[in-house]
């Protein structure tokens, strides 16, 4: 990841299904996945929910840049989980 940061590299990633392509920035994805190998990112189709989305770099060419849009990290949200647990009443007394 940290190649393709360096490289300037985008990370291209493509719903086979919806037929949706993002560019993403590796540092972007570097936040979320830490510095792994680019093969080693999966992503989940934001539309339709296909996980395992293959992520490639893609060295965009100067007037392809100006055209592209990029999906960007806009923040990281961490949900409230709530676990139950089973617990036989007995155990409250005494
Ligand atoms: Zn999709």
């Amino acid at each position: 990841m940290s190649d393709a940061d360096r490289n300037r590299a985008l990370l291209r990633g493509e719903c086979r299904y919806c037929k949706i392509v993002h560019f993403y920035l590796a540092t972007d994805m570097k936040e979320i996945c830490g510095d792994v190998q680019v093969d080693d990112v999966k992503l989940r189709c934001e539309k339709c929910g296909q996980a395992d989305i293959p992520v490639t770099c893609h060295h965009p060419s100067a007037a392809e840049y100006q055209t592209l849009m990029l999906r960007r990290l806009e923040r990281i949200e961490f949900k409230r989980k709530i676990i139950w647990r089973d617990e036989p009443a007995w155990k409250r007394q005494g």
